[in-house]
């Protein structure tokens, strides 16, 4: 048996199916004179034939998963990259050889470029470049591209990862489960595994080398075990889980059309996370009461360049015009760190998680600010619309912020553009500065909403996106859960509504704790996790969450919390934790 982290809930059973990713055999040739400007023109069409085969995969993709298929165009602009195109004709050219041959070793140059770059983000496309490059080849080689799409059985898929492309390209009705070698909790693979219903085990070392295709496997995705070749017992014992399992899981939607209230008539309203206004027709079917986090900067990673007020303000009307009644909050740009679009090409930040990112970003740049708070005001004419302030650290930079939005909002009522003057504000507490001046920040916005991605990364000093380190990322260390608590307690003294919108607010284990801190308005997460969130806190009591919650903050270590909160959660929730 091996062993993963969950990230997508499920069971599935099946023949597994390596996915090869082994390097291609490149032979390197020499030309004569005369063949020269034919081996270049080869090379062009293979790159016309590899942008074009993205494209397609982006078109198959459209409306199942938009952010991903974003990244095709990130993809898509890697081959007109100067170094790799321009270099690799000026090698034929010069030193006549293949165009095989000229592109790997391009590409060779490009990685050792790479290796002295200290910047997470870029150095996280050196699998991206690679990744393309591997598709021209092919396409020189007159090799398929031997996507996913290509298979035609149902199958579990083993892989050491998959790229956007690989994701994209999954024929979802053929897939029965993945397990990967990389990855971690909220990693791109998991999110997408999630988003397909697919179940999904990932971060198990040298999986690929334990596994053979044909091979009859078992995924886990509940308890994060994959188990190849099973016993006869082991089979009977999954089959029976996995019916179990999708029983419960059919008798969680019947509850989509209720809300979610304690059994002492406490209401929580669960929103929905999304990065695309695409995602909004597909909420009602989970039971989302709108839109809690609207990841605007998909919008600028998708774009050549800013996207103008127009292009801004018709996306954000179309999706409070959608969701309406329901409330959207928009928040506003958050680029920077694991977000760079294209267009600013150039991040010279020895620490992006710690540079300018969200707020700072945007208040380096009024201009820009100011053209998305218009876009913003002017959608919320048409439905429910907040604003919501990323990144956070200084109770200045929400009054900085106010005052901008105040000064956009006089020039709109002097040229009569209709909005809503009574748009509420919000604030992410995603750094612990915020945390600690949480008393001040409230005094400055209508609600706050605690971002729990970038609080633990904050709080406990580990990268969340760094898999050597994915271990020390904690949600149940006891200094996040004291975090959260002065958190609530300032916005109880403040009589103001706290949400969370981080995954944390997503994870059924933690719902009962978050209920018993008393003052919980909403939560926000992948809609795919509001029924199971929904039905815990259906069948619980405000009495004994706080009792349940005291008890928590009063335990030392994460590893008392995580055995607490199990054995407690499975005990008052047996179907639900099993
Ligand atoms: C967070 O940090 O918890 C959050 C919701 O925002 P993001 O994941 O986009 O940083
Ligand atoms: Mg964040």
């Amino acid at each position: 048996m091996l062993t993963g982290i969950p990230v997508s809930k499920g069971i599935s059973i099946g023949e597994a199916h390596i996915l090869d990713r082994s390097k291609l055999c490149i032979l390197k040739q020499t030309l004569g004179a005369s063949d020269i400007d034919k081996e270049i023109t080869r090379f062009r069409i293979a790159i016309e034939q590899t942008k074009k085969q993205m494209q397609e995969t982006k078109k198959k993709a459209s409306g199942v998963a938009d952010k991903y298929s974003i990244i095709l165009d990130t993809y898509t602009l890697l081959l007109d990259d100067d170094i790799l195109v321009n270099d690799t004709i000026t090698k034929i050219r010069n030193e006549k050889i293949n165009a095989e041959w000229a592109i790997t070793e391009s590409l060779n140059k490009s990685l050792l470029l790479f290796d002295n770059i200290n910047d997470d983000y870029l150095k996280g496309k050196k699998d991206d470049l690679e990744l393309v490059v591997h598709g021209v080849i092919k396409n020189l080689l007159g090799h398929s591209q031997n996507t996913l799409a290509d298979i035609q059985k149902p199958v579990v898929l083993i892989t050491h990862t998959l790229s956007p492309t690989d994701m994209l390209s999954i024929p979802r009705k053929h897939v029965l489960g993945l397990a990967t070698e990389v990855g971690g909790k909220t990693s791109h693979l998991g999110i997408f595994a999630s988003a397909l219903g697919i179940p999904g085990v990932v971060g198990i070392n040298s999986l690929t080398t334990k596994v053979n295709t044909g091979d009859q496997i078992i995924i886990d995705g509940i308890n994060g075990k994959v188990i190849p070749n099973p016993t006869k017992k082991t089979l009977e014992h999954y089959k029976t889980k996995q019916l179990e399992h999708k029983k419960y899981e059919r008798k969680l939607l019947k509850n989509i059309e209720r809300p979610a209230i304690t059994l002492d008539n406490y209401r929580i309203r669960l929103m929905a996370n999304i990065e695309s206004i695409n995602e909004i027709k597909t909420l009602k079917s989970f039971g989302a009461e709108g839109v809690g986090l609207y990841r605007t900067e998909f919008l600028y990673l998708s774009s050549q360049s800013f996207p103008s007020e127009r292009d801004l303000y018709e996306n954000f009307k179309k999706a409070a015009q959608e969701i309406a009644p329901q409330p959207i909050i928009i928040r506003t740009l958050d680029i920077g760190m694991d977000k760079q679009p294209a267009f600013l090409k150039k991040n010279d930040e020895d620490n992006p998680a710690l540079g300018l990112r969200g707020i700072r970003m945007s208040l380096a740049n009024p201009e820009l600010f100011s053209i998305q708070l218009r876009a913003i005001l002017r959608a919320s004419f048409y439905g429910n619309v907040k604003i919501m302030y990323p990144m956070i650290s200084d109770v200045q930079e929400v009054i900085q912020a106010n005052s901008l939005l105040d000064k956009v909002k006089e020039e709109m009522k002097e040229k009569q553009i209709p909005y809503n003057d009574d748009i509420e504000i919000g604030a992410v507490i995603e750094t612990p500065s915020a945390v600690i001046c949480s008393d001040q920040i409230l005094k400055e916005v209508d609600f706050i909403s605690i971002g729990t991605n970038d609080l633990i990364q904050y709080i406990l000093a580990v990268d969340r996106m760094n898999e050597q380190v994915a271990h020390l990322y904690q949600p149940y260390n006891p200094a996040i859960l004291k975090a959260l608590k002065q958190v609530f307690d300032n916005a109880r003294l403040a009589g103001k509504k706290v949400s969370i919108c981080g995954e944390l607010g997503g994870d059924p284990l933690a719902t009962l704790f978050l209920l018993g801190l008393s003052n919980l308005d909403s939560l926000s997460m992948d809609p795919h996790a509001i029924p199971h969130v929904k039905k815990i806190i259906g069948q619980s009591d405000m009495k004994d969450a706080k009792k349940f919650t005291e008890q928590l903050l009063n335990l030392n270590t994460t590893n008392e919390i995580n055995c607490f909160l199990n054995d407690e959660m499975r005990k008052r929730y047996p179907l639900d934790f099993q």
